[in-house]
């Protein structure tokens, strides 16, 4: 999985799209959007740390719309979101997007499965 960052709607969507805010323009919300907000709750790294516990709960809690969400990403999932600041990010430095938290929570979960 990657994560891109949806802030210039002229850009393509790629196959595979799925965006992962809070509700914004055209974009309805994502199930995991961050409830957390960078400068009203923390820095962006504070609230990516926090969205992870978040998320780990609603996993425990068997959240369905959350674990739906995740369970139904596919391998090659491209993660849209607002909150990275450069360019395409592969899924790799969760400090950048709260989407690498996602990629990897899924990841978990079809391993899980298995
Ligand atoms: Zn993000």
């Amino acid at each position: 999985m990657k994560s891109i960052n949806v802030a210039d709607r002229s850009r393509p969507r790629p196959q595979n799209f799925y965006y992962c805010g809070r509700k914004c323009g055209e974009f309805e919300a994502s199930p995991v959007g961050n409830p957390y907000v960078i400068g009203r709750h923390g820095t962006r790294e504070e609230v990516i740390a926090m969205f992870k516990i978040w998320l780990w709960d609603k996993i425990k809690q068997n959240d369905p719309a959350v674990v739906q969400f995740l369970f139904n990403l596919p391998a090659d999932a491209v993660l849209g979101c607002f909150c990275l600041n450069s360019e395409d990010v592969a899924a790799d430095d969760w400090r950048k997007c709260h989407t690498v938290i996602i990629a990897r929570a899924a990841q978990w979960l079809h391993e899980c499965i298995r």
